[in-house]
């Protein structure tokens, strides 16, 4: 790789040569990858990328992690549609807003960026087996573009992982292990298991190649804003990888001169599960949390990237807020009547958390947002229909029709 120079521990400093199959620094901080942006400056400018056909995340090559001779991997990954949304702006009293429908990749979540990469990396390392621990996302991705690669995966969710989740790790022909435990207990058996057999490690935070691949969602924002930077980037946060990689991927582009200001990061957490934005908030080390919310992809009582997501907050100058699960099933309504994009509880919490600040006051008609959708909502049909409750179930008859509408008191114009 011409573009990187090296991998750097975010905690001690020590320097790694950036192999494909690198894990934690043996302080036990997190790696991160480090670039050569003198040298990317010289091969990748806006007009390079205008002309560009390849319409998916590995369009970034030059700012990604990869040889020069590694293939694209086969599934679509990225360039997910973003919306401007002037109604819903309106309604919230923003001054504009763009919602980031990240829902619409191959799999149905952002986790796909970070399992591209994964499966790019693991190609590199000559694995043929992947394994990784999660909420049910980064499970469900790896299981998907490592089918399409040709790759084998051990996937290990909790056994509270939503039915449409598990239903595409069996369909993507993964061994699932379903733990009887929390996300936690998924990862530590997870990790145990990766050491005794050696597989490509595709763990959020220990692989430092995973957050290159997500902060492609903040390359792709930028480019189709024109590169005119919003003044908010607003997210949901579990681990903390998506944050800290889509503060990664600002950063470049302004290391490589493709934009001339930063955002602020929006970090929202469910009220029931909120260890990093405590930590913001009371200004503190940051303290494991019960995984108490619906939220599932953010039920992470154990962030395993903290350091990398509170650093990215901090220096961007963001905001923290936290939201109930009412709040995260009232935005994932307001978006789908609103927009139509349908994103899972985590998907919307991003959204529901600007709302919360436009209700605050905090955010206004002054302020430029962009909220990205995490994940599609029919991963997990059961919440939605928490949220939007039961259809008119009536007999075929336009008596019981005629009958329905009155008693709802719905008039036909
Ligand atoms: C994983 C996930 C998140 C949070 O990402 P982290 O890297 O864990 O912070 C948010 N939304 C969805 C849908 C996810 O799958
Ligand atoms: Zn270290």
């Amino acid at each position: 790789m011409k573009n990187a120079k090296h991998a750097k521990c975010v905690k001690c400093g020590k320097i790694y040569e950036a192999t494909p199959d690198l894990t934690n620094c043996s302080c036990g901080g997190i790696l991160e990858i480090v670039y050569d942006y003198d040298y990317i400056k010289t091969i990748l400018n806006k007009d390079i990328l205008a002309a560009r056909t390849d319409r998916s995340m590995w369009r970034y090559r030059e700012l990604l992690p990869i040889e020069e001779t590694t293939e694209n991997t086969p599934l679509r990954v990225g360039w997910s549609p973003l919306y401007e949304e002037p109604r819903l702006a309106e309604l919230l009293g923003l001054g504009r807003l763009w919602v980031k429908d990240d829902g619409q990749n191959p799999t149905a979540s952002l986790k796909d960026r970070a399992s591209a990469m994964a499966v790019a990396k693991a190609r590199e390392a000559g694995a043929q087996v992947i394994a990784c621990s999660s909420t049910g996302n980064a499970a469900s991705s790896l299981a998907g573009n490592a089918a399409a690669a040709g790759l084998r995966t051990y996937i290990f969710v909790p056994s509270r992982a939503p039915k449409g989740k598990v239903a595409q790790l069996q369909i993507f022909g993964a061994t699932v292990i379903s733990v009887q435990g929390s996300y936690e207990d998924t990862f530590e058996l997870s990790k145990a298991a990766i050491e005794k057999w050696g597989w490509y490690n595709r763990n959020a935070a220990i692989n430092p190649y995973l957050s290159e691949g997500k902060k492609t969602v903040t390359l792709e924002i930028m480019e189709q804003l024109g590169w005119q930077v919003p003044d908010y980037i607003a997210l949901s946060v579990g681990d903390g990888c998506t944050i800290a990689g889509a503060w990664k991927g600002l950063k470049d582009l302004y290391a490589v001169g493709l934009i001339d200001r930063l955002p602020r990061l929006i970090s929202v957490q469910a009220e029931g599960c909120c260890p990093l934005n405590r930590a913001i908030a009371a200004n503190e080390p940051w303290r494991p949390m019960e995984e108490n919310t619906l939220a599932d992809s953010i039920a992470v009582g154990v962030p395993r990237n903290a350091d990398k997501a509170l650093m990215a907050i901090r220096e961007s100058n963001g905001i923290v807020v936290n939201v109930s699960d009412e709040e995260i099933l009232a935005a994932q309504r307001l978006l789908g009547r609103t927009c139509g994009v349908f994103g899972e509880p985590a998907g919307v919490t991003g959204t529901a958390g600007v709302k919360k600040l436009c209700e605050q006051g905090i955010l206004g008609k002054n302020d430029t947002v962009v909220s990205v959708v995490t994940g599609n909502g029919l991963k997990d049909v059961a919440n939605a229909i928490k949220a939007a409750g039961e259809p008119i179930s009536i007999p075929g008859t336009m008596d019981a029709l005629l009958a329905a509408f009155a008693e709802k008191g719905i008039v036909v114009e």
